[in-house]
């Protein structure tokens, strides 16, 4: 199960209808105390909307956790 290639051709822009996507990881450093302590980097897929910019985060963590039923939320997602 690849993520970021099920969403490029499943996207559909909640935005704009534009169904042209691309998909980046990010790192964020935690805020505050988790900063401080340099506990955790939370990792994000970011999906961008190609035609307008639009973008949707989603937790590294949640998606690789679900496995294989990363299908049923990508039909609850883009239907
Ligand atoms: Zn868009």
């Amino acid at each position: 199960m690849n993520f970021e290639r099920e969403v490029e051709s499943r996207f559909k822009c909640p935005k704009c209808g534009g169904n042209s996507c691309r998909v980046e990881k990010i790192a964020v450093t935690g805020a505050g105390i988790t900063r401080l302590l340099d506990l955790q980097t939370n990792v994000f897929y970011a999906v961008v909307c190609e035609n307008c910019g639009y973008t949707e985060l989603y937790s590294k963590n949640v998606i690789d956790g679900k496995g294989d039923r990363i299908m049923d939320i990508l039909d609850v997602i883009f239907g």
